[in-house]
Order: C-alpha cells, then sequence, then structure tokens
C-alpha cells in the first residue's frame, strides 16, 4: 500500500523565498522516497509550489478543495486528482482520512486552523499519527513556545508533548514522521487527565 502525508500549508504567493525553498525540497523528497500528497488543493503560493513540485518529478498528489474556493479559480488545474467537496468541515476530514503523517509548513490563519484542529483530534485519540512542523526560517519558534507553556503551566500534560514534533530542514522531515513516538490509548491515558 501507497504511503501517504498530508501537507498543510500557506497560501499566499507574497512569503519570503525561502519559504518556497523549503516547500520545493520538501515536496521532491517526499515524492522521491515513495509518499503520496494529499493538500488543500491550491494553485499559489507554497500550496502551489508543493503541487508543481510534486507534478514535475512524477509524484501524486491530491487536492482536496471547497466548491467557494473553486468558483473563485483557487484551485490547481493539474493535479493527479481533484476531490471536491461542500464545505471546510469536509475538506479538513478528508484532508487527513487514511493519511500515514501530517506536515504542516509556515502558513497563515488556515494552515493554523488545520493544524491545530489535527493537535487536538491527536490529544484526544482521534488521530494517531506524525504530525511534524517544519519549522523554516524558525517561523514557528513563537507557537512552540506556546505549546510548551501550555504544557509547563498544566494545559496539557508532559505526554502530549508527543503529538508533535519539530524539525528545521526538510531532510529532517521523513525521519521524524518515521522516528515518531507511537500514540495510543496506553500512552493517552484519558482517566487521568
Ligand atoms: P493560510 O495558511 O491562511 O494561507 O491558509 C491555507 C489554507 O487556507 C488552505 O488549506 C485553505 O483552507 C485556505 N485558503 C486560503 N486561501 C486560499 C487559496 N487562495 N487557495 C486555496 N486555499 C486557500
Amino acid at each position: 500500500m501507497s504511503k501517504q502525508v498530508t501537507i498543510y500549508c500557506a497560501s499566499s504567493p507574497k512569503v519570503p523565498q525561502i519559504y518556497f525553498d523549503a516547500a520545493e525540497e520538501l515536496s521532491r523528497l517526499l515524492i522521491e522516497s515513495g509518499y503520496a500528497i494529499r493538500y488543500g488543493g491550491g494553485a499559489k503560493g507554497l500550496m502551489g509550489i508543493i503541487a508543481d513540485t510534486a507534478l514535475k518529478y512524477r509524484g501524486t498528489i491530491t487536492g482536496v478543495i471547497p466548491g467557494f474556493m473553486i468558483d473563485v479559480e483557487w484551485e490547481h488545474k493539474g493535479v493527479t486528482e481533484m476531490i471536491h467537496v461542500k464545505t471546510m468541515h469536509q475538506r479538513k476530514e478528508l484532508l487527513i482520512e487514511n493519511t500515514d503523517a501530517v506536515i504542516a509548513l509556515p502558513g497563515g490563519t488556515g494552515t493554523l486552523e488545520e493544524l491545530f484542529e489535527v493537535m487536538s483530534w491527536k490529544k484526544l485519540g482521534r488521530f494517531p499519527h506524525p504530525i511534524v512542523l517544519l519549522n523554516t526560517n524558525n517561523y514557528y519558534d513563537s507557537l512552540i513556545e506556546m505549546c510548551n507553556r501550555m504544557v509547563k503551566e498544566s494545559f496539557m500534560r508532559p505526554q502530549h508533548e508527543s503529538i508533535w514534533s519539530v524539525v528545521s530542514k526538510p531532510s529532517e522531515v521523513i525521519p521524524a514522521i518515521l522516528g515518531a513516538k507511537p500514540w495510543g490509548p496506553q500512552v493517552i491515558n484519558f482517566a487521568s487527565v
């Protein structure tokens, strides 16, 4: 069975080049390592470069996009498969259905919404797979600090720190996926939440 990863990332085409370079490298590495990619279906920004690069290296990339975004012509026209859905909620559900890992690249509110939803679902035992933050250019430093504070001040338990992992370089993403700590009932222990 093929391996699949879900990528959350920026839709903005105006972000500095360093973010495009990292997204491009990551997409290439994933495809070269035999991963199929699922993403939000956009044509621009980091979403666009992820898709264009996956196609350039003859990989499989599937977009999941709601109708209102198609109406404003945000969808990528060349991906392997584009799944059209009605709502943002359906989109988020399909984005992580049957996936083996989630990778969050730098992004705006949309990316953070998607990332925090899947982190929360994992905390509640609804999603067992690795979640990796690619912290290009230290973009996520303050967010990571916030998450660490959640643990320090007991808004989360210490074992929740293994919900996510953080890497700096695209080449560290696949090792982080493969080396992620197992997550399941034996770790979660709801009784003491
Ligand atoms: P952001 O990180 O705010 O750029 O959001 C990325 C996510 O926002 C995507 O998964 C979409 O939910 C949505 N989004 C916002 N703008 C676009 C766009 N132009 N094309 C596709 N998706 C977009």
